[in-house]
């Protein structure tokens, strides 16, 4: 048998006014045939379990296309388009092929094709026709749609957030597609898209409401005729019909009882759904409460700054305030610019410089400051571990680490940095036990890297592209009514 491999993976912020272009890609990830499992073989992300799992059979593994942008702006047209043409170019060329294994992200959105995921998906089943199986995983913060329900045969998302277990799906999904290939099984699966919005506050899944919500899933798989049960969050910065919370079960040919247990878990959804509202804690009440904390460091997640969901990632809200308060924490902000003035200023030499807050004026001023240029290096490292993301090599470009009087450390990086790694500090020699105070910009991402270390975490209320105080969001394309905007049924 031959089993080809595709990946297309974008979370698209539609609050962002910058586009994600063919650059984003190609600085981050795009590559075709073998070239697909050099990249990710033995990596923790499911392209990963994808080829850990079809090693195990004699089966012919076909990679094909995998494109990969950090989270930004709306996905431009002519993007979409060239992307879309690799990815139908290499599967039309690819022979004939017995079974896909796809991993889409679920909430990419580009200018005119806002359901780019139901949209590729589509044209890939076009391709093979309806008896090839296609199987595909998903990450929650995908904002699911009919559309990618009907082009696959089986969807499985990831069951943590952070996501630590991204190979495990990729496994399952290989392992679902074997047994398929085998006439085992004949996955079928119904959703459910209920008027839900879940804050991304609420949206950890070692947390309630989403804990115990992620114990009835898991019950569900346990019944019988039960392939797979998934808790799609949402993500809530994108503007499109499709955003909000969804429930998808995959069952062995019962399609009734599919979407059975999907109703069933989306009543318990609407019955919780006070629950996932956001708490809104403001910056000057977390950086007092992080002060007054017996525990050291605290982790402070910058949500309205969550470069995993988009964000500038040079948001200063939280820098001034600490520096205000004198308090010895430690921050990354992305700021080519004073990197370049830190390098030019030299080691173990004083330098005012201006940080951050220069993306947009969503993500506060810019802070200035006398540092010490503490360390120059080339922003590389490297995560064995799994940790969100499932990546093991980063690249944050040339990167300074400078130090204000009031101890206050800054990371300037060259590119945008996931904080997903805490190699990211420590493999330039940076001890994140030695702060009272460690910011990361996210919100329940980071948590898998930082917890080890951080026995206290606040979620901060911080302005930006990634606001957790949604409703002052301006939305023109999500459903209406939909909880909590609106509350009239
Ligand atoms: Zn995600």
């Amino acid at each position: 048998m031959r089993i080809g491999i595709i990946a297309l993976l974008q979370e698209t912020n539609t609050f962002i006014s910058e586009p994600t272009t063919i650059d984003h890609f190609v600085e981050n990830l795009i590559v075709f045939g073998d070239d697909v499992q050099t990249h990710f073989a033995g990596t923790d992300h499911e392209v990963g379990g994808f080829f850990e799992k079809l090693e195990e059979t004699d089966h012919e593994v076909v990679p094909l296309f995998a494109a990969r942008a950090l989270p930004f702006g709306t996905v431009t047209d002519e993007t979409y388009a060239a992307l879309l043409d690799e990815l139908l170019r290499e599967l039309r060329g690819a022979g004939t092929l017995d079974g896909l294994l796809v991993a889409p992200h679920g909430a990419t959105v580009s200018k005119t094709v806002r359901d780019v995921d139901g949209d590729w998906l589509t044209k890939v089943r076009e391709i093979v026709g309806p008896d090839v199986p296609i199987i595909s995983t998903a990450d929650p913060h995908g904002n699911l749609s009919p559309k990618m329900i009907a082009a696959v045969d089986a969807i499985t998302a990831y069951r943590t957030n952070p996501h630590i277990d991204q190979r495990a799906r990729g496994i399952e999904a290989a392992d679902r597609l074997l047994r398929t290939l085998a006439g085992e099984i004949r996955p079928v699966t119904a959703a459910v898209f209920p008027p839900l919005f879940i804050n991304i506050d609420k949206q950890c899944s070692e947390e309630e409401p989403c804990h115990s919500l992620l114990e009835l899933a898991a019950e569900m798989r346990s019944r019988p005729g039960v392939l797979s049960t998934s808790l799609f969050l949402g993500f809530p910065y994108a503007d499109v019909p499709e955003m909000g919370s969804a429930f998808a079960v995959v069952t062995d040919g019962d399609r009734d009882l599919a979407q059975q247990l999907a109703n069933e878990f989306a009543a318990v959804m609407w019955e919780r759904r006070h629950e996932f509202v956001a708490d809104l804690i403001d910056v000057e009440s977390a950086v007092q409460q992080a002060i007054d904390a017996p525990e050291s460091p605290v982790l402070l997640l910058d949500m309205g700054d969550n470069v995993g969901g988009g964000s500038a990632a040079d948001g200063t809200a939280l820098v001034h305030e600490l520096h205000r308060q004198k308090v010895n924490a430690f921050i990354c902000l992305n700021d080519p610019q004073a990197v370049y003035y830190a390098e030019k200023a030299g080691i173990g030499n004083y330098v005012q410089l201006s940080v951050g807050g220069t993306t947009d004026n969503l993500h506060g001023e810019p802070f200035t400051a006398k540092f010490i240029i503490h360390d120059v290096t080339d922003g590389q490292f490297e995560e064995p571990e799994a940790r969100h993301g499932g990546m093991r090599h980063f690249d944050q470009g040339r990167t300074a680490i400078v130090i204000a009087d009031t101890g206050l450390t800054v990371m300037l990086t060259s590119r945008r940095m996931v904080p997903f790694s805490l190699h990211q500090l420590t493999d330039f020699g940076i001890d994140p036990s030695s702060f009272k105070v460690i910011v990361a910009k996210g919100v329940n991402a980071p948590i898998a890297a930082y917890a080890p270390v951080c026995p206290k975490l606040i979620r901060v209320n911080t302005p930006g592209a990634t606001t957790a105080d949604v409703m002052s969001l301006e939305y023109h394309h999500r459903r209406r009514p939909m909880f909590p905007f609106e509350d009239k049924f």
